[in-house]
């Protein structure tokens, strides 16, 4: 049996039926599987397999009432996948797609985005597959303190601290704060993205977006093109989306479009700063749909997405698995040039194809969109020393660490045909420090999947 036959084994025998998990452990492998300069085959196998089992896997009941007194019961979880290299740091998402597959995958995929960062952070991830959408302020209130209820038992500032992803924002991390609060009597910090009145890190909501575009740049720059002037396609319209909106248009490149799970919003001559401000407004305070903009600049089209667009480069920045090989295609006979992944894993498996044989630059969203979960880490330092720092100074922070992510990314691999193979320089490089780690802690022995 090959390596890669016997990772499957494993995988369809111990994690069977999830899909997302397979697809993104493999993802990975192809790329350290001839990490020969470093690695012995069998020694990738044996890290594969220590690395594929998550320490633990925490699912729990929620009970929550509406504002009609109807129960309703949800499936809450906390995957804890790996603290090697600090303790398990990662989102936790509220959306009804939630299954043990798909916070499996994002728990493996944060493992390795957190060692990108340099900072001292394991991987986990967790949620619910509840749906804020629609929902009151006082149901969302009584969601978040049921999942605190139970998610309060698994979690510490040296043990596991959780933070947002898709549907866990400011207002749900202060709810779950505040009850935790209640239910320990600890002002700690147990979460990250707070709000800056009660402990949280000024430039927290803008890093994920903010940290995405200086990647950009320092990726083009390293190709010599520039971003000033670059058409990008922009996907979402939650805080990473506007965010990076919002750095597009400092930096002087055209940001196109923003969209939702309805349609696209698309401004011909790029995004200006005033529409920008009323985007917030209509996302952030009114938590309005797309299809609800009056405003004469940008056009809404029902049904479509920002790939049915042209650009140069293409920020998806909704969710996993948001571009098809079609899509990626279509994109690349427009002209699109670069793929920054703003979002988890936005990117289809199959489109990376594409990606690889048009010689595309490519910006893994392990790279790209770790300024989020960097700045949690900031966040986590100035909990621990009670001192909290000035938005320029975590600005400055995260070009720095940005920088550096550019920098390990290019440790294990060189140019082919003139583009940097991101994906794989990042892979390997998380894919090392997370193993190394391991075996200072646990030990070389060969694993061994036991039955
Ligand atoms: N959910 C974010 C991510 O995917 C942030 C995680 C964090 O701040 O812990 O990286």
């Amino acid at each position: 049996m090959s390596i890669k036959e016997e990772i499957l084994n494993e995988l369809s025998t111990h994690h069977s039926y999830q899909s997302e998990y397979r697809d993104s452990v493999l993802e990975v492998f192809e790329d350290v599987i001839d990490f020969e300069s470093h690695y012995e085959p069998t020694e990738i196998k044996d890290a594969f397999f220590r690395l594929i089992e998550p320490d633990r896997v925490i699912r729990f009941k929620i009970e929550w009432v509406d504002d009609s007194e109807v129960i309703h019961i949800n499936r809450g979880y906390r995957v804890q996948m790996n603290n090697s290299l600090g303790p398990y740091k990662g989102g936790l998402r509220f959306h009804p797609s939630v299954n043990q597959s798909i916070l499996k995958f994002l728990a493996f995929e944060q493992t390795f985005k957190n060692a990108l960062t340099g900072l001292p952070m394991g991987g986990g991830k967790g949620g619910a597959d509840f749906d804020p959408k629609g929902k009151s302020e006082n149901e969302i209130r009584n969601f978040c303190k049921a999942y605190m209820e139970e998610l309060s038992k698994y979690v510490g500032p040296h043990r596991d601290i959780p933070a947002g992803d898709i549907g866990v924002g400011t207002r749900e991390i202060g709810y779950m704060y505040g009850h935790h609060l209640k239910l320990t009597g600890r002002f700690e910090g147990v979460l990250t993205g707070k709000h800056p009145t009660f402990g949280g890190s000024c430039g927290r909501e803008e890093a994920t977006g903010y940290g995405c575009i200086y990647f950009l740049k320092e990726a083009l720059s390293f190709h010599n093109k520039s971003l000033e002037g670059a058409k990008c396609l922009v996907s979402g319209a939650g805080n990473v989306a506007l965010y990076a909106v919002e750095k597009l248009i400092q930096e002087k490149a055209v940001a196109l479009s923003v969209s939702d799970s309805d349609g696209v919003l698309f401004f011909e001559n790029g995004i200006r700063s005033e529409d920008l401000e009323k985007l917030k407004e209509l996302k952030f305070e009114k938590r309005g749909r797309l299809s609800e903009w009056s405003e004469p600049f940008g056009e809404y089209f029902e049904g479509k997405t920002p790939w049915d667009f042209s650009g140069e480069v293409a920020i998806p920045c909704a969710t996993q698995n948001e571009i098809s090989k079609e899509q990626v295609q279509k994109l690349i006979d427009n002209g699109l040039e670069v793929i920054c992944e703003g979002a988890n894993n936005p990117t289809q498996a199959e489109a990376l194809e594409a990606v690889k044989e048009n010689n595309l630059i490519f910006l893994p969203g392990k790279a790209a969109n770790a300024g989020g979960v960097a700045i949690s880490g900031i966040e986590r330092s100035q909990n621990a020393t009670h001192r909290p720092l000035s938005k320029t100074d975590v600005e400055e922070i995260l070009v720095d660490i940005m920088k550096g992510i550019h920098m390990n990314c290019c440790k294990f691999v060189s140019k082919v045909d003139g583009i940097l193979p991101y994906k794989k320089g990042a892979n390997r490089y998380a894919f090392d420090k997370v193993i190394q780690a391991t075996i200072k802690l646990r030990g070389r022995t060969r694993a061994n999947n036991s039955r």
